[in-house]
């Protein structure tokens, strides 16, 4: 594959109502796409970053900066006959995961588009019918929270995932329960928490929770492993695995039972599928999160999903939950209550919608 062109979109994407993590709040996100053209077809790919660098230190700008340096040369300068080779091409590019996961993304959708294959069955998805859970964030009070969670079990969702923050957690979980019962549910710290509060995350074992995400720092494995001795509820890392080596590490300390895979964090769909591949062995569970992504990113995991190692639910919501309006031309949305259906189109299975790109479009610039 002859790459002709490469595209950066950078667009602000206005969201329906503000989204709280223990990180702060977003009220509109800002994403940036590329477009990669080649032998007639265009692949698609949106970094998973944000504007800061308080999920992860990757930002757009730094993101956009590596991609126009070091990728966009290699991406013109070279002929690729598969994903792979592309990996493997910038296998000397350190770190920067959330830079080449977008651009090995966009050479993913390029290569299934030019075969004619949907994304999923390239990768050896099999799943076709994705059962959805949803992220729910901080909400201004627990009553708000109750009524929030129910309204989405009612709309079919099969998992419920809250973020939790110190001081308000036992009650937010002890609500949910109460009034709502015994449903799947889970929580996400984002790294909130110490080993010191043990004993304050075992008061949540009682409460049956699926499991705790990264309840210590983003990038520990020791104090976890501590930790999953002291409490009964399942640990499940986000922000500690950044490839196949770190969960490597962590299933044999101990740090985890279930791992929550975002194609950004660990640097692309081969990494992803190599975790996958990992979990499936050693028994773990998965399931795929997500970084407020638009219908692109959407979609991409969507098709990781369809993967036998994905065992559960992830936060793969359709984008109408987060934003006013998607900027391609078939957004992920239920087929049944709680169920996307993967597109057979060949690629990822979206395009983009001129007009909503168009508005939503701070700047473009183009290479090649
Ligand atoms: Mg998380």
């Amino acid at each position: 594959m002859k790459v002709e062109r490469v595209e950066l979109h950078r667009l602000r994407m206005p969201m329906k109502e503000p989204f709280e993590t223990s990180f702060g709040v977003e009220y509109d996100k800002s994403v940036l796409i590329v477009a990669i053209h080649g032998g007639g077809f265009v692949g698609l790919g949106e970094c998973g970053a944000a504007d800061d660098p308080f999920y992860l230190e990757e930002t757009n700008a730094s993101a956009e900066y590596i991609i126009t340096h070091f990728l966009v040369p290699m991406l013109l300068s070279t002929e690729f006959d598969s994903p792979e080779e592309f990996v493997r091409s910038i296998a000397h590019i350190r770190r920067n995961e959330m830079a080449k996961a977008a651009v090995e993304a966009a050479i993913w959708d390029l290569f299934s588009r030019s075969r004619g294959t949907p994304l999923y069955r390239m990768i050896g998805g099999t799943k076709i019918e994705i059962p959805v859970g949803i992220s729910v964030g901080i909400q201004p009070t627990i009553d708000q929270l109750v009524s929030k969670v129910a309204g989405y079990l009612e709309q079919g969702y099969k998992r419920i995932k809250i973020k939790i923050k110190p001081g308000k957690e036992v009650d937010q979980v002890k609500a949910l329960r109460t009034t709502l019962g015994d449903f799947p549910l889970m929580a996400d710290a984002n790294s909130a928490y110490c080993l010191e509060d043990a004993e304050l995350l075992g008061s949540l074992d009682r409460y049956n929770l699926m499991m705790i995400e990264q309840p210590l720092a983003y990038d520990d494995l020791i104090d976890h492993a501590e930790l999953a001795k002291k409490i009964s509820t399942p640990i499940c890392l986000d922000e500690s695995i950044r490839s196949l080596s770190h969960l490597d590490a962590a299933v044999r300390l101990g740090s985890c039972q279930i791992v929550n895979l975002k194609m950004p964090r660990v640097g692309g769909v081969l990494e992803s599928i190599k975790i996958a591949n990992f979990c499936a062995g050693a028994g773990l569970d998965l399931w795929c999160g997500g970084l407020l992504e638009t219908g692109v990113g959407r979609a991409f995991n969507l098709a990781i999903t369809s993967l036998d190692a994905f065992t559960l639910p992830g936060d793969t919501a359709p984008s109408e939950r987060y934003f006013v309006r998607d900027i391609v031309d078939r957004p992920a949305e239920f087929s049944s209550p709680g169920i996307i259906s993967l597109s057979e189109r060949p690629g990822v299975g979206v395009d983009f919608d001129p007009s909503t790109l168009q508005d939503y479009l701070v700047a473009s610039t183009s290479f090649g």
